[in-house]
């Protein structure tokens, strides 16, 4: 559904991605993951076509994204940071986004308007919001026009734990529609039990992407954090071995 193709990003003189590539498909729930300013945020505006890349491809349903805005109708979004009109409030803020994308009252999903208590909260002013309060109109917006694909930037930072099992609920029920989900987020231990890949990336590169079960097998763990942590170990030791390997042939030479 999404692919990446060579994907390649500076910022100035500061390389921000190197050469990623991966594809994602519809049903799956893949998590981005890696360390602060690895890349994630990064590759996610990308694909909304909010960072133009340098080099590379990005298609949506095999067509390239460049030069064409429509695919966006299609992808519901999750910032990691809602930027909003600080003097609208939430109700007009809703209502803004329902007037601009046009779709049937009918066929809107106001599931999680419900569940996160939102409907008595309408009239607050967005600039008077809590953080938490602010992620949760995110999320609303992000699942209220029923998209195929739906990315989420950290979804659960700033999210209460009851709120963040809220959305976690939700996510599964739309997952279990055969949607694409893509999440990044640095608590590894919330993405247990939603995720079917993971794709981890380090100072702008793409590391690996595996499925979480290939993950499981080959690491021989069950918790996605001790996998990781075992596969970045085991990618420690190979690259010390590689250097010893380099040191001795240095040394016979
Ligand atoms: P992550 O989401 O993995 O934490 P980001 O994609 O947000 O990482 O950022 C990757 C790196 O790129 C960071 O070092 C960040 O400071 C830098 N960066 C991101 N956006 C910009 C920008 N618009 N201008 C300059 N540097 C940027
Ligand atoms: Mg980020």
């Amino acid at each position: 559904m999404i692919s990446l193709q060579n994907i390649s990003k500076q910022f100035g003189r500061f390389k921000v991605l190197t050469d990623v590539s991966f594809s994602c498909n519809k049903g799956e729930c893949i998590a981005l993951i890696g360390p602060n300013g690895s890349g994630k945020t990064t590759i996610i505006k990308s694909i909304l076509g909010m960072v133009i890349p340098d080099s590379g491809t990005i298609t949506f349903r095999g067509k390239s994204i460049a030069n064409d805005y429509n695919y966006r109708s299609d992808i519901g979004y999750m910032p990691q940071m809602g930027r909003y009109p600080e003097n609208m409030s939430i109700g007009q803020v809703l209502g803004m986004m329902k007037d601009i994308r046009k779709i049937p009252e009918n066929l809107l999903d106001e599931d999680l308007i419900k569940s996160f208590g939102i409907n008595k909260l309408l009239d607050k002013r967005m600039g008077t919001l809590s953080g938490g309060t602010r992620q949760k109109v995110s999320a609303c917006l992000a699942f209220m026009f029923g998209s195929q694909a739906l990315i989420m930037d950290e979804p659960s930072a700033g999210l209460d734990p009851v709120s963040s099992e809220i959305l976690r609920e939700k996510i599964l029920i739309e997952k279990e529609k055969s949607k694409l989900v893509i999440i990044t987020s640095h608590v590894l231990s919330e993405l247990d039990d939603l995720i079917t890949e993971v794709i981890y990336m380090q100072d702008g590169r793409m590391l690996f992407q595996k499925s979480l079960h290939a993950l499981r097998k080959d690491t021989g763990e069950e918790k996605l954090s001790r996998a990781i942590a075992r596969v970045m170990r085991q990618q420690d030791e190979s690259d010390g071995l590689q250097e010893a390997r380099v040191n001795t042939s240095e040394l016979r030479n």
